[in-house]
């Protein structure tokens, strides 16, 4: 399938005290039409900050794109019109986040809230709106779709609350979904049931995912490729069941020892000894030194770039290096 989503060298600055500190840097990664993608990475890395800048979002100041290129369908994003950016946003690109409750409106009620976001993509008058709005709410699995329109989001559940922003951000079956840690909030079953959910939207509708998550069980069960990310940079990046059965960096594996077996509480931390260096802290060497075992003088002296350690498969460590 041909890229949806082609990120290159990006590099992202927040300025603190005057002084620029880089949260992402030298960042690659492509996303292919219909493709369902995890980003893997502690809080911190820059996942979050990623698809911020995918949407057009980055809060700035602080935040500033300082070089690279977000290609979506071959037009350079960092070049866009904000104006441009909102078209783009809820028609082509769309975003779910963690707690919903913060996304809905509270004084609205659901069907206001869909009914809105049809009626900025389409020209419908307020009964149409109201049957696309129950036909949206069919189809992320809503039971009692013409009670619900007409209901608040407190009176709803975590997990529908979470349907109800999926209803809303794929109104306008956008080509790419952007879900950064949509089921951390909710309960192990509604976990599972939303990300069926996402799974069905991207097998039926084609939508490509990109899911921000801190669970590679989730992305085990649910995704074609991953990107893991560490403090503002791809460390590794394949096809998942490469880089589950045979991961080439040494976090990437460090982060498959800390996940708990399929029946043990999913929730659990992701725990590597020592902690990830704050932005702009590590000037030379592999950020990931400090922490890694096999750490060498070359390791601290020198930037590891991405090599080829398999088909689509990349690593950011000088383990990898032919000899
Ligand atoms: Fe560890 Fe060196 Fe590889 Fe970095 S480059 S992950 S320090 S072995
Ligand atoms: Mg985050």
């Amino acid at each position: 399938n041909p890229p949806i989503l082609e990120v290159s060298r990006l590099r992202i600055d927040f300025s603190a005290n005057q002084r620029p500190l880089s949260v992402i840097d030298d960042l690659d990664l492509t996303i292919r039409e219909g493709e369902l993608v995890g980003i893997v990475g502690e809080s911190g890395s820059g996942k979050s900050i990623t698809s911020l800048a995918v949407m057009g979002l980055v809060p700035s100041p602080p935040g500033k794109i300082e070089s690279g290129e977000i290609r979506f369908k071959g037009e350079d994003l960092t070049k866009a019109t904000p104006k441009r950016m909102r078209q783009l946003r809820g028609n082509e690109m769309s975003m779910i986040f963690q707690e919903p409750m913060t996304s809905l409106n509270p004084v609205f009620t659901i069907g206001d809230q869909i009914g809105e976001s049809i009626r900025i993509h389409a020209r419908v008058g307020k009964k149409e709106a109201k049957r696309l709005a129950v036909e949206a709410l069919n189809r992320v699995g809503i039971p009692r779709a013409e009670e619900v329109i007409r209901e608040y989001p407190h009176q709803l559940s975590g997990g529908m609350r979470q349907r109800v922003m999926i209803a809303i951000a794929t109104v306008c079956n956008p080509s790419l979904l952007i879900a950064d840690e949509p089921t951390t909030a909710l309960d192990v079953t509604i976990q599972a049931q939303i990300l069926d959910l996402l799974r069905s939207l991207n097998r039926e509708a084609g939508t490509a995912i990109m899911l921000i998550t801190h669970d590679l069980g989730v992305v085990a069960e649910l995704c074609d490729k991953v990107i893991v990310m560490y403090a503002g940079q791809v460390v590794e990046e394949g096809d998942v069941r490469s880089i589950l059965m045979h991961p080439k960096h040494p976090y990437t594996a460090a982060l498959l020892e800390s996940v708990p077996g399929r029946d043990a509480d999913r929730e659990r931390l992701i725990s590597i000894p020592g902690s990830m260096p704050a932005p702009g802290t590590v000037t030379q060497g592999c950020r990931f030194a400090s922490r890694c075992s096999y750490a060498t003088g070359k390791c601290r002296e020198r930037v590891p770039p991405l090599f080829e350690v398999g088909n689509d498969h990349v690593s950011r460590c000088w383990l990898n290096e032919a000899k």
